[in-house]
């Protein structure tokens, strides 16, 4: 069965680059029904950082990509830390020593150890390693062949020269990087490793390891680059702003950044670019992944965002806004799904939801209905041409024609669109004015905006009363 992957280190936010890599690693899982494993590679403790792990799962769960086994659900090949196996690594280590594949090296840490330890003979080097600080390494012959055959690229070839004698164990006894993920993807029965182009060169390295140990590594498939919008390579700092916290407080839906971020390094077939995670799922292929670089652009993040914010239903849209409704006052928390003030809150969602591109512009696009009555216009902000067109002769005449209107009318009448749209008629009648000269006025005393939803949309929403309201604060 397949087993895969996401192996971060708690060193900083799950930025884009780390959600990619978990992303194709859990539509892998999910596409062969195989198991998504996120364990946590912490054993470099200088790098660590306080709060990360618990960031990199937060933005995990909220991107949806829920996993089988990991440092806080567990799972039969636990612990999912690697700083707590270091006994494990230890061991491991050991029995390689053992074999003679590896050999403990006394040099000074961050110096190369030009073969002198290696050539020890192993009486000799027990015997030091007993009162020495030393480090562990791999004897790797400078003839080795090292090929693999990634899912992406396909067969790639390495010397041991180039791999040079790996460390494995530091003089702390931590283990390096290279040695703690092959030990650990070995005893978790990963099958498949998937990520970043930017650990090819770590990829013979481990093989070696592997090859040591007699262990038949998993499938390796590296996800190409990530570039910024103008097609160059991302810096740390232009990858490290671009945090999936932060365009979850930009409004983007999950789905959409979901969607984004298979996108990047993935073509579906055909020319379909929208996809709910289930059809990603479904629809997912390693080749489909390319080996050219991805580019990022944030406009396409906007406009996967509408697509998928427009596929959402009223209701399921509403509850989405929510927090921003709430943030705003216009919804209080004890006010439910079963409430007035939700069932108001859902038709305004559906005045204004074509003006959203992120649930965020649901503050700007429906603040006009819920501010107080006698601030809705703000005069000082209107263009001139708005503020003739309302406060001109045309403009007062169409809106006390409506304010007559109003006070004319059945208040026993349901107020609906179209009852709202006859008044509208009734105004055109009584006034001769049409068009913009009519309507402009109406629409800027009633919500303080040039443009906007249907006007008997809205004025349904407001009721007669606000309505009547806003009209007469026009003419005031
Ligand atoms: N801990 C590594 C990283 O954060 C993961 C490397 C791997 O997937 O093998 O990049």
């Amino acid at each position: 069965p397949v087993r895969v992957r996401y192996a971060p280190s708690p060193t900083g936010p799950l930025h884009i680059g780390g959600a990619r890599t978990a992303l194709f690693n859990f539509l892998f899982a999910r596409h062969y029904g195989g198991a998504f494993v996120v364990r946590i590679e912490d054993t470099d403790r200088r790098r660590n950082v306080p709060g990360a792990e618990a960031e990199q799962l937060a933005g995990l769960r909220w991107l949806g990509l829920a996993w089988d086994e990991g440092p806080d659900v567990g799972g039969p090949y636990g612990p999912y830390r690697s700083s707590e196996r270091l006994a494990l690594y230890r061991s491991a280590a050991e029995a390689l020593v053992d074999a003679g594949a590896a050999y403990p090296c006394f040099c000074p840490e961050g110096e190369a150890c030009a073969g002198g330890c290696g050539t020890l003979p192993p009486a000799e080097a027990r015997a030091r390693m007993a009162e020495t600080p030393h480090a562990i390494r791999l004897r790797v012959p400078e003839a080795a062949e090292f090929v693999f055959h990634d899912l992406v690229r396909g067969p790639l070839r390495f010397r041991g020269d180039a791999v040079g004698d790996v460390v494995l164990l530091k003089r702390d006894g931590t283990p390096t990087y290279q040695f703690a993920v092959v030990v650990d993807d070995h005893h978790m029965r990963i099958t498949h490793v998937l990520r970043g182009e930017e650990h090819l060169p770590n990829t013979p390295k481990q093989l070696a390891i592997y090859a040591a140990f007699g262990w038949a590594p998993p499938a390796f498939l590296h996800l190409p680059l990530i570039l910024n919008a103008e097609r160059k390579k991302m810096s740390k700092r232009d990858a490290a702003a671009e945090t999936i916290a932060r365009y979850r407080d930009l409004g983007a839906l999950p789905e959409a950044v979901v969607n984004v971020l298979a996108l990047l390094g993935w073509s579906p077939k055909g020319t379909e670019e929208v996809f709910t995670p289930d059809e990603l799922v479904r629809r997912f292929s390693p080749s489909g992944i390319g080996k050219s670089p991805a580019v990022f652009d944030p406009g396409r993040l906007r406009w996967l965002n509408q697509a998928h914010l427009k596929r959402l239903s009223d209701g399921e849209l509403a509850r989405r806004l929510r927090p921003y409704a709430e943030a705003a006052g216009w919804l209080a928390p004890d006010e439910g799904e079963g409430s007035d003030g939700w069932a108001r809150f859902v038709a305004a969602v559906r005045l204004v939801r074509e003006e959203l591109a992120f649930l965020g512009d649901v503050v700007p696009a429906a603040a006009f209905l819920y501010r107080p009555d006698e601030a809705v216009l703000d005069a000082a902000a209107l263009s001139p041409a708005a503020r003739a067109a309302l406060f001109g002769p045309e403009g007062r005449r169409a809106v006390a024609a409506a304010l007559q209107a109003l006070q004319a009318r059945d208040p026993a009448a349901p107020w609906t669109p179209e009852a709202a749209a006859a008044l509208l008629a009734a105004v055109k009648a009584a006034t001769g004015l049409g068009g913009r000269a009519l309507f402009l006025p109406l629409r800027l005393a009633a919500t303080g905006r040039e443009h906007g939803p249907a006007l008997p949309d809205v004025l349904a929403w407001l009721g007669p009363v606000r309505f009547r309201r806003r009209l007469e604060r026009a003419l005031a």
